[in-house]
């Protein structure tokens, strides 16, 4: 009888302390996971200096894309379906700095390639987007040529491969 008793604590010590393990553990992982931010469109891992964060309008929504490319590609998508966008962030690809995404200058289809095809690449000033085109190839856009249907077209493309 005595023996049975103390078994039973024991195996009941057991799980507890199995269950604080797998507890600590899942959170163990959580954090990393969210150390490594996925990118909504593509899943591929977030490199900050390329991210573009865009903020909706409705409940102030924010999401993050890997790069320029995938950030431009949802953009579109939005618009279409007539959800408001508030600001758009990315990284100004020279200096770093957050830069409105929206006011941006922009090399498209460098041959400079980080993160996805057609590489996208956002810069301040529209000097600096003309001195990384002339060294990487690509084409200058503005924020409103980058929405484009044919660019448009091209980005839904690169998604796909
Ligand atoms: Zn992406
Ligand atoms: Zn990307």
């Amino acid at each position: 009888m005595e023996g049975n008793k103390v078994s039973s604590f024991t195996r009941r010590r057991f799980v507890i302390w199995g269950l604080i393990f797998l507890v600590g553990m899942s959170s163990y992982g959580f954090k990393r996971k969210a150390k490594k931010e996925r990118c909504l469109l593509c899943s591929k891992y977030i490199k900050p200096h390329l991210a573009v964060d865009i903020v909706l309008k409705k409940k102030k929504i924010k999401v993050r894309t890997c790069c320029p490319m995938c950030g431009s590609a949802i953009e579109a998508r939005f618009r279409e379906k007539g959800i408001e966008i508030e600001s758009a962030t990315g990284s100004d690809y020279y200096t770093g700095e957050r830069i409105n995404y929206l006011k941006g200058h922009f090399a498209y289809d460098s041959k400079h390639i980080e993160c996805c095809v057609p590489a996208i690449y956002v810069f301040k000033k529209k000097e600096d987007a003309e001195k990384f085109i002339s060294r990487n190839g690509g084409q200058y856009m503005t924020h409103d040529e980058l929405l484009s249907t044919k660019v448009r077209k091209k980005l839904e493309e690169g998604l796909k491969k």
